[in-house]
């Protein structure tokens, strides 16, 4: 099954990519999290986008389309993935159709999570989260069980993020808006997109997906 998460910043495709990952045993693609990896390791890739990602900006799209494609080719991604954080754009997601239709493999299902605006910056204003593994905490709504270990990895290193600051959540919100919202028509199109309540809380949006991929 392959599916993908889309959603403004902050309305949960991490949240709950690390859960489907762990019930299903499918593989989260998360190219935010692959783009913070290079940042934190300084490799070129990470020394030309550390600028653009911490201002909101989207990274170009040649970029991700490489990512994404070196990615789904390697063996782990064969039972099955989740994409959390692409497409973002139109080219990407005709790119992805393209990569995808010359591996013989398809879209099961594209899950809209529709959150409001005055959550979602309620949301990025609490978040923190793993720098080794990538959960999402929030200070009021999902703390850690034990006060700052990662429940999934262990890892103590629990990080705010650069972007999360208000200056670069409202360029992310026009990004989203602008580069964003128009690949929604592509997949309605196509009749594999599924709008969910997003709002609910974690564990009822969870319900609410696994009842579209039981489809
Ligand atoms: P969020 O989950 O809060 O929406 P992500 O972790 O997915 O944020 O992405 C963080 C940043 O990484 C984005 O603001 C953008 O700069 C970059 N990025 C991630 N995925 C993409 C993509 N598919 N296309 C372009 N830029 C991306
Ligand atoms: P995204 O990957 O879409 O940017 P995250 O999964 O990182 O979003 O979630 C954003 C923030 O909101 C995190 O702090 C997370 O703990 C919290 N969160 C996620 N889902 C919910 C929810 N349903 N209700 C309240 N807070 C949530
Ligand atoms: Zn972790």
């Amino acid at each position: 099954m392959n599916l993908i998460l889309l959603g403004p910043p902050g309305a949960g495709k991490g949240t709950q990519a690390k859960r489907l990952e762990q019930a299903h045993g499918l593989v989260q693609l998360a190219t935010g999290d692959m783009l913070r990896a290079a940042v934190a390791s300084g490799n070129p890739l990470g020394q030309r986008v550390k600028g653009i990602m911490e201002a909101g900006h989207l990274v170009p799209d040649a970029v991700l389309i490489e990512m994404i494609e070196s990615r789904i080719g390697q063996p782990d991604c064969a039972s099955g993935f989740i994409l959390d954080g692409f497409p973002r754009t139109v080219p990407q997601a005709e790119a992805l159709d393209a990569m995808l239709k010359a591996r013989g493999q398809k879209l099961d299902h594209v899950v809209l999570m529709e959150v409001d605006e005055a959550a979602l910056v309620d949301r990025l204003g609490g978040r923190f989260s793993c720098g080794a593994c990538g959960a999402s905490y929030h200070e009021r709504y999902n703390r850690p069980k034990v006060e700052g270990v990662c429940d999934i990895c262990g890892s103590t290193n629990l990080i705010y993020r650069a972007d999360d600051r208000p200056e670069s959540v409202a360029t992310r919100f026009a990004a989203y808006r602008n580069q964003t919202a128009p690949i929604l028509p592509y997949y309605k199109d196509s009749g594999v997109l599924t709008s969910i309540d997003g709002m609910a809380d974690i564990d009822e949006v969870t319900r609410q997906i696994e009842a579209v991929l039981a489809r």
